[in-house]
């Protein structure tokens, strides 16, 4: 593994963190205060390919690794956590199922539109009922009614479906066949019979939404199929072990962040006669916060790494996933912390940050599910020797 990014690379951080600063940090409280997002600055997101991260040249997008997706998803998390999970659902979850699994006439029809900056992308697996466990939950369906499949049933928590054209949408299509009775379908938003609830109330993340659904005999054609029929679970877990790097990213971005803002207020902010940045407690959670934000940033530079090169990274990604969760939550806990009451008021930015972090912890899988995932694939690594460091 290499430690040093390459030329592109760093160019591309560099032009991603030059417009984050210029055009999404000043609006990020505006964001977290009214729930809008700056859809001026997303407008110009294509210009650098956040709206087409992995998305092939010739549909819109950039072709980016994986690395690079994840260091766009961590810059824009560093300054607006809305706008970050917004663009990570979009290319992760909107985008990346249709560009792996879409026909051309389906990725020619939909990624376009998709990856212009003036709609976004969606995937609806939660329900109600189901989110951890889908496989045994979920119950929205489509039956098979000639040349069409009919829909019904509900989804919910499903983030950017309210700029959505088109949605993916895991779907029971065999009550009797286990994991192999699911697919994937695309449901246009407009279809009739499919509506669109008002969006949570959510604790942070104020201006990403996300949605309950209805599929009220939603009829689609069989086109609308979006891979193999009977392979929906499959995708679905596929789609989350690459989700987890990105949100892995984000949550770097916010620690990062925070650690930034805790640094400069300890320094400015004066206790007992000195900056409070010289007392050795305060001192403590700086380096805490830098130590943990490296360890968390490698892992998931070495998930993203392990799947650009072709390698096995469901377990990788899990821990990344989890760690870098993990020191989002601490690292916010602590930004707070050092600024006092300050930290407590909507006025600072580490209040909207320690809010946003919280749901690092339960997007893309819980952490209680990477865990069960690390354990599981570490056992079956020890039971078939095959454990490896790489
Ligand atoms: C802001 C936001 C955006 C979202 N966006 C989307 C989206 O775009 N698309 C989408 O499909 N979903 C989305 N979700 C849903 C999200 O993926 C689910 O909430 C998540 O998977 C957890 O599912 P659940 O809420 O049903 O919790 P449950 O599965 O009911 O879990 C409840 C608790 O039980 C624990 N638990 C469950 N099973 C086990 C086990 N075997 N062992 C130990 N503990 C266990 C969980 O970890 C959790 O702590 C979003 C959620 C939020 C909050």
């Amino acid at each position: 593994m290499d430690f040093e990014l390459n030329d592109e690379l760093k160019m591309f951080h560099r032009a991603v963190r030059d417009f984050c600063e210029k055009e999404l940090k000043p609006h990020a409280h505006i964001a977290h205060e009214t729930g809008e997002l700056n859809w001026d600055a997303i407008k110009k997101m294509p210009s650098l390919g956040l709206t087409g991260l992995q998305v092939s040249e010739a549909f819109g997008g950039v072709e980016m690794d994986t690395l690079g997706a994840a260091i766009a998803v961590e810059e824009i998390g560093r300054v607006c956590g809305s706008t970050a999970l917004t663009i990570s659902a979009h290319n992760g979850l909107g985008c990346g199922p249709i560009m792996a699994w879409g026909t051309d006439a389906q990725k020619e029809k939909w990624l376009p539109m998709l990856t212009s900056g003036d709609t976004l992308g969606a995937l609806a697996l939660t329900e109600p009922q189901a989110g951890s466990d889908l496989l045994n939950g979920a119950q929205t369906k489509a039956v098979r009614d000639g040349d069409e499949w009919v829909i019904n049933g509900t989804k919910a928590w499903i983030t950017n479906v309210a700029w959505s054209p088109v949605l993916t949408v895991l779907l029971r299509t065999d009550a009797e066949s286990g994991s192999r009775g699911f697919s994937m379908m695309l449901v246009e938003t407009d279809r009739e019979g499919f509506t669109i609830h008002p969006p949570e109330k959510k604790m942070g993340l104020n201006a990403s939404k996300s949605h309950m659904l209805t599929f009220d005999n939603v009829r689609v054609p069989v086109s609308n199929i979006l891979g193999d029929e009977g392979n929906g679970f499959y995708q679905t877990m596929q789609t989350l072990d690459n989700g987890r790097i990105s949100i892995g990213a984000l949550s770097v971005g916010l620690a990062q962040g925070a650690y930034e803002e805790m640094v400069k207020y300890a320094m400015d902010r004066t206790a007992f006669g000195e900056p409070i940045a010289k007392k050795q407690l305060i001192q403590e959670k700086i380096a805490n916060a830098a130590m943990e934000i490296e360890a968390a940033r490698t892992l998931i530079y070495k998930a993203a790494w392990m799947k650009d090169k072709g390698k096995k990274f469901t377990k990788i990604a899990s821990i990344a996933k989890l760690k870098a969760s993990l020191v989002a939550e601490k690292v916010c806990y602590d930004a707070v912390q050092v600024h006092g009451s300050a930290g407590y008021s909507r006025d600072y930015a580490v209040e909207r940050m320690y809010r946003d972090q919280r749901l690092m912890q339960i997007g893309e899988g819980t952490n209680e599910i990477q865990y069960l995932v690390i354990a599981r694939n570490v056992l079956k690594e020890f039971e078939s020797g095959t454990f490896t460091m790489l």
